[in-house]
C-alpha cells in the first residue's frame, strides 16, 4: 500500500530500520502509555542511539546527511504506530534548525554534538497566550543587561516543555512588528525560567504540552542565534520546514488509521459475508486510499523541491494543508469503517481521529496555510 520511491538504497535500509524499532518499540506501548500520559523519553533516547533525531542536517555537523524526503518518511512509519513519538521527531528537528543554519561556529561546537547526536532534545518556543497565528505580536521581552540577556513573558503551548533539554526562545529584543523579534538557545536549567502544569489535551496526552514562563530568565549574550532582530526569519525558516514534518505526521497517521479499517473490515461479518464486500465500504476505502496517496505525492514534490535548493514556503503549506485535513476525514472515516467498536478504546482509530485534530492546527493552522497560499495567487 505505500508503494515507496526512495532514492538512494541506503534510504531504505534506513526506512526498513525504522520500521523495526517503531513496530517492536513504538506500537505495542503506544496505546498504554497515551492513556496513562507517560512520556517516553527512553523511546528517544532509542532513536538518537539509532542516528534518527537528526537525519535531514549534513554529516560534517553531526547529521544524518540524508535528503528532506527520505527524512519525512521516517516520521510517516514513526507516525503510524505512535504520533507523540513522530510530532516529536519533528519538533526536535525544527528546534535544531536556528543553531544549524544560523549559528556561529561556536555555538556549533557548543550545542551541535548533544543536539544532532541525539542525546539533547529540543523545544521550539513561538507561541504566547495571547498570540499564535500572529506571532509577530509576541511580547515576551530579552532586555541585554552586561553579558546576558534577561527574558521575561511567557511562551504558550509547548511542546516538550519540561522535559526537553533545549530550548528555541523567540523574544523581543527590539520595536514591534517583526523585526524586533530575536532568537536565543537556551538549556533546561537556565535560572528564572520555570514550568507550567501541561494542558489537558483532547489527544497526544503523552506529549506534555506546557506553558514555559520566563522570570527574568539568564541567557548568556553568546547564546543569541544570528544578529539581533533575525529572529523571525529563523522562527519561518523552520516552520517552513517543520510543516513538511506535521504534513509526513499526518500522512503516516492517515495510513495507520486506513490500515487498521481495511483490516477490520476484512475480518467483520455482516450479512453473510465480510463487510469489505459491500460496495458502500469499498468507496469509502477507495477514496480513504486515494487521498493518502494524493497527500504523500505532494509532500514529496513539496520534500523534492526543498532538496534541489528551490524555494517550498508555497508547496509546504499546500502539502501542510492537504496531509492534515486528509489525515482528519481519514481517520473520521475509519471510525466509521468500525462501527460501534470504532467509538471504543479497544481499537485504536478514535486515538488516531483525535490525534488527527492537533494536526490541523499546529506549526500554523489550516487557515494560516490558506492564507499563504491565497496572497501568493492574488500577488501573482
Ligand atoms: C498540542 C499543541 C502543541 C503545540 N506545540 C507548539 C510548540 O511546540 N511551539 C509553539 O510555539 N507553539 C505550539 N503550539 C501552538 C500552535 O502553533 C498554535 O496553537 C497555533 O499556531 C494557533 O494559534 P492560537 O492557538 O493562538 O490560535 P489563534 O491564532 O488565536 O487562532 C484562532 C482561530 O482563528 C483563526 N485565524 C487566526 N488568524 C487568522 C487569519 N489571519 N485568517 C483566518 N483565520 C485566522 C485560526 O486559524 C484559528 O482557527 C502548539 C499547539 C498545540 C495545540
Amino acid at each position: 500500500m505505500t508503494d515507496r520511491m526512495l532514492p538512494t538504497p541506503e534510504a531504505g535500509d534506513l526506512l526498513d530500520l525504522t520500521a523495526e524499532i517503531a513496530e517492536r518499540e513504538l506500537a505495542p506501548r503506544a496505546a498504554a502509555a497515551e492513556a496513562a500520559g507517560e512520556f517516553p523519553r527512553e523511546v528517544f533516547a532509542t532513536l538518537g542511539r539509532a542516528g534518527l533525531l537528526a537525519l535531514p542536517y549534513p554529516e560534517e555537523l553531526g547529521g544524518g546527511g540524508q535528503p528532506y524526503e527520505v527524512y519525512l518518511q521516517v516520521l510517516e512509519e514513526l507516525a503510524a504506530r505512535w504520533m507523540t513519538v513522530s510530532l516529536g521527531v519533528s519538533v526536535h528537528v525544527l528546534s535544531c534548525f536556528p543553531v544549524v543554519a544560523w549559528g556561529s561556529d561556536d555555538q556549533r561546537d557548543r550545542w551541535l554534538p548533544t543536539m544532532l547526536g541525539g542525546q539533547a532534545l529540543g523545544a521550539y518556543c513561538l507561541s504566547e497566550p495571547h498570540c499564535g497565528s500572529d506571532a509577530a505580536a509576541l511580547t515576551t521581552r530579552a532586555e541585554l543587561v552586561g553579558d546576558r540577556y534577561r527574558v521575561t513573558g511567557t511562551k504558550a503551548w509547548i511542546t516538550h516543555a519540561g522535559v526537553a533539554d533545549f530550548y528555541n526562545l523567540m523574544v523581543r529584543t527590539g520595536d514591534t512588528g517583526a523585526k524586533g523579534i530575536s532568537c536565543l538557545v537556551t538549556p533546561a536549567a537556565t535560572p528564572g525560567m520555570a514550568f507550567a502544569t501541561p494542558e489537558h489535551k483532547m489527544g497526544m496526552m503523552s506529549s506534555p504540552t506546557a506553558q514555559v514562563i520566563l522570570d527574568g530568565a539568564q541567557v548568556p549574550a553568546e547564546d543569541l542565534v544570528g544578529a539581533p532582530g533575525d529572529g523571525f526569519r529563523i522562527a519561518m525558516q523552520a516552520l517552513d520546514a517543520g510543516r513538511l514534518g506535521i504534513a509526513a505526521c499526518a500522512v503516516g497517521l492517515a495510513r495507520g488509521a486506513l490500515a487498521e479499517a481495511v483490516g477490520y473490515a476484512r475480518e467483520r461479518q455482516a450479512f453473510g459475508q465480510a463487510i469489505s464486500g459491500f460496495q458502500g465500504l469499498q468507496f469509502m476505502l477507495a477514496d480513504m486510499d486515494t487521498q493518502v496517496h494524493a497527500a504523500r505525492a505532494l509532500l514529496l514534490e513539496a520534500a523534492r523541491l526543498k532538496d534541489a535548493g528551490r524555494p517550498f514556503t508555497l508547496p509546504a503549506a499546500r502539502a501542510k494543508l492537504l496531509a492534515t485535513d486528509v489525515a482528519m476525514r481519514v481517520t473520521t472515516d475509519a471510525v466509521q469503517v468500525l462501527g460501534g467498536a470504532g467509538y471504543t478504546t479497544d481499537f485504536p482509530v478514535e486515538r488516531y481521529m483525535r490525534e488527527a485534530k492537533v494536526l490541523q492546527i499546529v506549526e500554523g493552522t489550516n487557515q494560516i496555510q490558506r492564507v499563504v497560499i491565497g496572497r501568493a495567487l492574488a500577488r501573482g
